[in-house]
């Protein structure tokens, strides 16, 4: 008899000769029949354990990690990082918690995010920064583009387009992702008379978006728009969807002021008008001034977690420069690393771009078009040439930014 003959699989008895195919392990051997079981029982598993999996996938941090994990790629906005960390541990714990049905019946409510600031000064990072440190899928859309469903523009299901295409279309992802709204103040409403005719962009669209804040299932359209009319609907729950909004809202500290002075003069006066601090007055936003800029009650009460970005003063911008993990200065440097070229720029020359930015009210945003503008030049003729070093001083930056049309944005700034 030969060897071959008695071999058998070891997990169904098959002899050799009745098997297609018999693979041979350490100790053992499986046959072509054995293998498929084997897989389709894994398959199974690995769909049945798909939300688990999820679960475990989501990496969920104390509000002081969270913080110091933003620390690394942000500077400043120590009051918005902590009520961010707050706010964002409080979700996920939140949804993370298994569903038991013996204890209390507290319902912890979603604590979706509305930031105020001025353009440029890190609202979108610190949601993008958060999406990063979880894991999670993240989409940005901007609430101009957003109109009531029947007119020219996108119907709000369309931000949970951009949300699923984030989570390459596997629902349960999506539905544990973040969303940041930008521009949400776009969408006040004009004015404080409700108008007869309908504010097409504006309440309507706020009155739409409400749907998608508080939680319910939502038909998308995996392809978004309207151009794809006969697309298969895809149902989300948006109730563990965390929503961050956030908005210049320019003139709001106006509306801030008044009331500041209102209450000063108030016998109820809670913050001495003295010891108010004019230069940052987004610090004493509160609900109110929301509703009075334009925005409906349901929407705050949607949007419960309020918080504001400072103003960026010099100090803030030069740190911006160099300090976060990945700076602007730290990619040009790794740019022209990959050139073999060595890149390095002096004190006076960042404090000169600090001073361009501020001079030309172009805000963190401007410092990378500034950057921009000095080190095109280099970046165009050094690789392939024999130079492998870069050294820009205050009087090269200088040069560039005065041959430069970057000039131009001067007066629009
Ligand atoms: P906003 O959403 O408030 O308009 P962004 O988050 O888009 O502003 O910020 C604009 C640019 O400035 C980004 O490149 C961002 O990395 C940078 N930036 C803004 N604020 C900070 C900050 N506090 N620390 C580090 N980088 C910042």
């Amino acid at each position: 008899m030969a060897k071959d003959d008695v071999l058998e699989c070891s997990f169904c008895g098959r002899k050799k000769p009745e098997t297609d195919l018999l693979i041979a392990g350490l100790d053992a051997h499986i046959c072509d029949r054995c293998i498929e079981q084997a897989h389709g029982i894994v398959m199974e598993e690995i769909a049945e354990n798909k939300t688990s999996n999820l679960s475990s996938e989501l990496i969920l941090k104390k509000p002081r990690e969270i913080k110091e994990f933003i620390d690394q790629y942000m500077i400043g906005q120590v009051d918005a990082k902590r009520v961010m960390a707050v706010a964002v541990y409080n979700h996920y714990k939140r949804l993370l918690q298994p569903v038991s049905k013996d204890e209390d019946d507290i319902d912890i409510e979603k604590s979706n995010i509305i930031i105020v600031g001025e353009t440029g000064t890190g609202k979108t990072l610190i949601a993008r920064t958060i999406a990063r440190m979880l894991n999670v899928p993240f989409c940005i859309v901007d609430a101009t583009v957003l109109t009531e469903a029947g007119y020219v523009g996108e119907d709000v299901e369309t931000i949970l387009t951009r949300l699923l295409q984030a989570a390459d279309y596997d629902v349960a992802k999506a539905e544990k992702g973040i969303v940041f709204i930008d521009e949400i103040d776009k969408i006040a409403r004009k004015g404080d008379n409700p108008s007869i005719t309908r504010d097409v962009s504006g309440e309507g669209v706020q009155q739409a978006l409400l749907k998608l804040l508080e939680g319910s299932v939502v038909n998308v359209p995996p392809k978004g728009g309207r151009k794809h009319p006969d697309q298969k609907f895809i149902e989300v729950n948006t109730k563990n969807i965390l929503f961050i909004a956030g908005g210049a809202f320019s003139g709001i500290d106006k509306v801030i002021g008044k009331r500041l002075n209102r209450q000063a003069v108030g016998y109820s006066a809670s913050i001495k008008i003295d010891k108010v601090d004019e230069s940052n007055l987004l610090k004493y936003i509160i609900p109110k001034d929301l509703k009075e800029f334009g925005l409906i009650p349901e929407i705050i009460g949607r949007l419960p977690v309020l918080t504001h970005m400072d103003p960026l003063d010099a100090d803030t911008l030069r740190a911006i420069l160099t300090e976060p993990k990945n700076s602007i200065i730290k990619q040009y440097q790794k740019l022209f690393k990959m050139d073999g070229i060595d890149f390095s720029i002096s004190e006076n020359a960042l404090l000169y771009i600090v001073d361009k930015a501020v001079e030309y009210k172009l805000g963190a945003r401007g410092l990378r078009s500034l950057c921009e503008a000095i080190l095109t030049d280099a970046m165009f003729d050094l690789p392939g040439s024999d130079e492998s070093i870069l050294i820009v001083d205050k009087k090269y930056a200088e040069n560039k930014i005065n041959k430069s049309t970057i000039k131009k944005l001067k007066a629009v700034g």
